[in-house]
């Protein structure tokens, strides 16, 4: 495992371009949130217009929460516009340095010509001005003291424009300052006025240079390795949770449709009951009712011989002789125990 680490190509990665994590696309006008991810301005222009949100509190700074980390970022200023936000953030000097592109429309003509309004081919990159300029600029710098240690390099050379880049950092706090100290016990980087603000009773406290002279490039390359397997990492736990969601969702699809053919089942297993009982119960009912009526039918023709025997009784009664009551007693009585016996 150790030894297929050390062969990941990391000078892929290393050259690989920064991204705007918004729009995924190679980063356009760089510009970074105090938390220092950097993101294209139109994106983050974007991004503030439809996320910026006022507190209740009116008084509080409107903020926004940054796309990748979710730090809160304040607006500088309650009144600011979305636009003035955005193109007032910090440039990222770094990536806009490793990823100048001279066939770019801006680095076309000379900048200083142009805030003069003349349009004068570039030929030079200043790598301290970030810019591109035109053979009588790059003259300029030699004449000014304060532009003299610029490093211009010719634009046609992509690859000595991408070499020894050196940015000058400067102070979010401090315009115009240079971050050139490194404050140990607040690990901190700091301009001279931070440095003499809140740092003057700091014990370890180095100039950036100083730093630079004792630092190791090799165990800087060290760390860029450690970066990439950490990388590699947390891809391989992100395809890891794809698998897992995926699974996921292969299992719930088959216990649906499991429990789907089971509720069927059941369902149709209990309509059978139901057409079986129904049957059965609609059964006993018609032979109820059946009979019912045969008893009625019965007691109907019961009624009709005591009506008879009664008649016959009363007239006997009244205008037979004894000897004749006695024979029609008899016969009347074996009629009505005929009944009773059915
Ligand atoms: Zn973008
Ligand atoms: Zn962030
Ligand atoms: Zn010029
Ligand atoms: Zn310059
Ligand atoms: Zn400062
Ligand atoms: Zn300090």
């Amino acid at each position: 495992m150790a030894s297929l680490k050390k062969e990941t190509p990391v000078n892929e990665r290393e050259n690989d371009t920064c991204h705007c994590p918004i729009c995924l696309e190679k980063v356009r006008k760089p510009k970074y949130l105090s938390c220092y991810h950097t993101f294209c301005e139109a994106c983050i222009e974007t991004y503030i217009s439809s996320t910026a949100t006022h507190k209740e509190n009116e008084t509080l700074l409107k903020s926004i929460e940054c796309p990748v980390c979710r730090t809160c970022i304040k607006a500088p200023r309650n009144d600011i516009s979305n636009e003035e936000w955005a193109s007032e953030l910090p440039q990222n000097k770094l990536v806009l340095s490793v990823s100048v592109d001279p066939e770019q429309d801006e680095n076309k003509y000379c900048m200083f010509c142009k805030r003069l309004e003349k349009t004068v081919t570039a030929k030079y990159w200043c790598k301290a001005c970030m810019e591109a300029i035109c053979e009588d600029c790059k003259l300029l710098h030699r004449a000014a003291p304060i532009l003299q240690n610029h490093k211009i390099v010719n634009l046609s050379n992509i690859k000595e424009m991408n070499n020894e880049v050196e940015i000058e950092e400067s102070c979010n706090l401090h315009k115009g300052k240079i971050l050139d100290v490194f404050c140990h016990d607040h690990q901190e980087l700091c301009c001279s006025v931070c440095h003499v603000k809140q740092h003057k009773l700091c014990k370890h406290v180095d100039t950036v240079e100083d730093i630079a002279f004792e630092t190791d490039r090799n165990a800087m390359k060290n760390i860029a390795l450690k970066y990439a397997d950490l990388e590699k990492v947390l891809e391989d736990m992100l395809l890891e949770n794809l698998n897992k969601t995926e699974k996921l969702i292969i299992r719930k699809h088959e216990i649906c449709m499991n429990t789907d053919k089971k509720v069927e089942e059941i369902k149709s297993l209990l309509d059978n009951a139901y057409a079986k009982w129904l049957k059965r119960f609609e059964q006993n009912h018609a032979d109820s009712i059946g009979n019912i009526e045969i008893a009625s039918d019965e007691l109907k023709r019961f009624s009709t011989t005591v009506h008879e025997v009664r008649m016959i009784l009363h007239s006997v009664l009244k205008c037979g002789s004894s000897k004749q009551l006695v024979i029609t007693n008899h016969k009347l009585k074996k009629q009505i125990s005929a009944h009773i016996t059915r």
